[in-house]
């Protein structure tokens, strides 16, 4: 009896060899308990959310998703999760496609939709590449490893909206000063 709730599929019940890494019927993942464990870590503040949105989307196989966060601050939320490359090409992106008025912000929007909609893929994604990282790690390294890339930076995220509404601001008082001296 023990031996068959051992290598039965807990989704669908299908038979699996020790070892086996996915379901072969319906290819749910037998390790997504530990890995979740592992993921955690590095998701650091909301790790339970997240950890809910990455099983859900693996064990039905989808890449969308929702998040309000990143829909509604696209560039903000990657910066915050420490996705900077995303986060500082989203925020010029989105910068620059100001200033094609109409267009830029029917652009800007559908951004936001995508990001809403990928966001925990994306993210999901980010997160595995620094889990398999730290298995290869020594094991003093992996704390560290875990405090630099892992979790949040609120630090970045109030620096870069300070820093994004300063330079609003210099833009309006700048526009004033040239139309004064037209
Ligand atoms: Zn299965």
């Amino acid at each position: 009896m023990n031996e068959y709730i051992d290598t039965a599929c807990p989704k669908c019940g299908e038979l699996y060899l020790p070892g086996d890494l996915f379901c072969s019927k319906c290819g749910y993942e037998f390790n997504l308990v530990e890995k979740n464990e592992n993921e955690k870590q590095y998701i650091g503040k909301n790790s339970q959310y997240y950890s809910n949105k990455f099983f859900e989307m693996r064990v039905v196989h989808k890449d969308t998703s929702w998040n309000w966060a990143a829909f509604l601050f696209p560039a903000y939320w990657c910066i915050y999760r420490k996705m900077y490359f995303y986060g500082f090409g989203l925020l010029l992106l989105q910068y620059v496609l100001k200033f094609a008025f109409l267009f830029g912000n029917i652009m800007n929007v559908a951004i936001g939709i995508a990001f809403g909609v990928y966001a925990n893929h994306i993210y999901m994604q980010h997160v595995e590449q620094l889990v398999d990282k730290h298995q290869v790690l020594e094991e003093d390294q992996k704390k560290k490893h875990i405090n630099q890339y892992g979790g949040v930076n609120l630090v970045a995220l109030i620096a870069v909206i300070v820093g994004t509404f300063s330079l609003a601001v210099a833009a309006v008082l700048l526009g004033f000063e040239i139309y004064s001296l037209c």
